[in-house]
């Protein structure tokens, strides 16, 4: 009897073994299969995460707080990209380090552009610094997503007109296509998990209506003669068209953040300011805000601090989702132009 539990519970312990060794590989095996997803930019990993919960790995080449249009990659990022199954780009010409980075890197991975299909404004529709209210009723060029908008190099200095304008994020309505191109680039890849994808941005398409009302909503406290912003660099063109908004001028031309203006330009700006009695400019997270403390001085009026406008904030700031951004960037500018946030 003894002898026979005894050889029961040795053949057991064996056959648990050869269960555990079965096992291990197999965990592993799973562990890989994990898509990699690599974005561009903060936004696009916010947004990729809210379609992908946890279902794949995800990470960002320009960090939180970077500025893409100047952005040079490390030897990370190349390996980061080699790594990937799969590339998320804003495109609109955002992205000029991406085709070298992606060409160095020998990846394999598909690049998805997250803005396909959307009507692409152009930069310089309106003469910078010569801004007059009347000009400024915000309406873009309906140029097709499809569009060849080119890297966005330029030499100092040069005046950039009619390049495409990427900042696509500013208008909430807009990421719903971004959502939808995600998801469905992210089922085609993975299609294991295509119902978590489907149900995950079906919920975040609807905080996007939420977050673009609470806008509207917002924004109605702000008198109608001050709906008029100064931004540090060009990114603000979708949300201003979205939301009736007007452009008196931008303190750094050409769309980048590389560009400075002209002796001319500045003064042309400030002539701007005060023709319409624009109370604030803004500062931004992501680029140099040296001049537009100048100009403000210039001006007379005050800098306020400041708009997260191409990058997330790190986690423990206060625009660390596309959706907080959004609402922390209007809630800056509600108050700095004389509305009520609720
Ligand atoms: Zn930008």
């Amino acid at each position: 009897m003894n002898l026979i539990l005894r050889q029961v519970l040795r053949v057991s312990a064996l056959f648990l073994l050869v269960l555990a060794w079965i096992a291990a590989p197999a965990e592993a095996a799973s562990a890989q299969t994990k898509l990699k997803v690599v974005t561009s930019i903060t936004i696009l990993q916010d947004i990729a995460h809210n379609v992908a919960g946890d279902a794949v790995e995800l990470s960002s080449i320009v960090p939180t707080d970077g500025d893409a249009h100047e952005f040079e990659p490390t030897p990370d990022d190349i390996r980061k990209v080699a790594d990937a199954n799969l590339i998320f780009v804003n495109g609109a010409g955002l992205e000029g380090f991406i085709n070298g980075l992606i060409a160095d890197s020998g990846t394999q991975a598909t690049v998805i552009t997250a803005s396909a299909g959307l009507p692409i404004r152009e930069f310089g529709a309106e003469e910078e610094g010569e801004a007059h209210a009347d000009e400024l009723a915000a309406g873009y060029l309906g140029v097709s997503g499809s569009f060849d908008c080119g890297s966005h190099t330029h030499e100092e200095g040069e005046a950039e007109h009619g390049g495409c304008d990427p900042h696509l994020w500013q208008d909430p309505t807009n990421i719903i296509v971004y959502t939808i191109n995600i998801r469905d680039a992210l089922i085609a890849a993975d299609p294991a998990n295509a119902d978590a994808y489907r149900s995950n941005a079906a919920k975040y398409i609807v905080a996007l209506k939420e977050l673009d009302k609470s806008i509207w909503q917002g924004i109605s406290s702000i008198p109608v003669e001050k709906r008029i912003l100064v931004t540090n660099h060009d990114a603000l063109g979708y949300w201003v068209g979205r939301y009736g908004f007007q452009i008196a001028g931008i303190v750094l031309p050409g769309g980048g953040t590389s560009a400075e203006p002209s002796p001319q330009e500045v003064a042309a700006l400030v002539d701007s300011i005060r023709q319409l009695g624009v109370p604030a400019i803004f500062t931004e997270n992501i680029a140099n805000n040296r001049l537009a403390q100048q100009i403000a001085d210039e001006a007379g009026i005050q800098v306020v601090q400041s708009l997260y406008t191409d990058a997330l904030s790190a986690a423990d700031g206060p625009a660390s989702t596309y959706l907080d951004m959004m609402t922390y960037n209007l809630k800056v500018i509600v108050s700095a132009l004389g509305g009520s946030s609720s």
